[in-house]
């Protein structure tokens, strides 16, 4: 079973739960390794975005609570990186480098937020196409390492997120699989994929990202996978991993984790 879990908010930016509180509650689930990763500063967003403040309260935090429990649990201090975000990924011990927003002729447009705005961002920045939506989103998407520095790539295909609620691509997946294989074969040189439990806990998906054909191009050209819970709440944290394993092992997957920035591996 897995006990480690890697992609955690806190109540720094827009989760429940302060952070010791979510330390005490991973202590008492049994999870021997934890890592943050709250919402990097982003120069547009004062709501879903650390503070230039709060990113020294927050890292300053997690080092405490790191030395006062450090017999119980290991802490990592993690950061999830936003293609828009400003901060030093040299602060942190990983980095998770993740898109959303987009911005589409000078106009922001948040896409994991709600499924009116993602059909919004359709409507005007597309003129209603899904395909010219996805094929941007895809291109973005392989430049996370670049414009992040990721360790790993967050929720992959998380414009995804709403397919249940009316914002559905199953027309346009075929003609865009090119742009997501494209954007696969270049971070997975350098990038561990994870495999994000936080659509399914928060009840948009029965499912993680990645979709499984992306996983299966993943595995299939030796690319890596870590499991996380994306977890905006202390009761989920390794929310669903048992299954998300199970279908990790079908497509023959046999071990989880990320290389953080020192060249450690974190084996789940
Ligand atoms: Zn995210
Ligand atoms: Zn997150």
């Amino acid at each position: 079973m897995i006990n480690k879990d890697y992609h955690v908010h806190t109540d720094f930016v827009d989760g429940k739960d302060e952070a010791e509180n979510i330390v005490i509650q991973a202590i008492e689930y049994g999870i021997e390794e934890i890592g943050f990763t709250e919402h990097a500063h982003v120069p547009f967003d004062p709501v879903c975005s650390l503070s230039r403040e709060n990113t020294v309260l927050y890292r300053n935090r997690i080092k405490n609570l790191k030395e006062k429990y450090q017999d119980k649990i290991k802490i990592l201090c993690g950061i999830e990186m936003d293609f828009f975000s400003d901060d030093n990924a040299e602060n942190y011990d990983y980095v998770i480098g993740s898109i959303h927003y987009l911005k589409v002729k000078n106009e922001i447009y948040l896409i994991d937020f709600s499924p009116d705005h993602t059909l919004e961002c359709i409507e005007k920045a597309f003129n209603g196409s899904k395909e010219d939506f996805l094929k941007y989103y895809y291109e973005k998407a392989s430049l996370l390492k670049e414009k992040t520095d990721a360790d790993i790539i967050g929720h992959f295909d998380v414009i995804s997120k709403f397919e249940n609620r009316g914002v559905d691509f199953s027309d346009s997946d075929k003609n865009i699989r090119p742009y997501w294989e494209n954007a696969v074969n270049y971070l997975s040189e350098k990038c561990v994929f994870e495999v994000n439990t936080g659509g399914i806990s928060r009840g948009y998906k029965t499912v993680p990202y990645p979709d499984k054909e992306k996983l299966e191009f993943i595995f299939n050209i030796g690319g890596k996978v870590v499991i996380n819970s994306d977890s905006h709440s202390k009761m989920n944290l390794l929310y669903d991993f048992d299954e998300t394993e199970k279908i990790l092992k079908s497509i023959g997957f046999k071990q989880f984790g990320f290389k953080d920035r020192k060249g450690t591996w974190h084996v789940q």
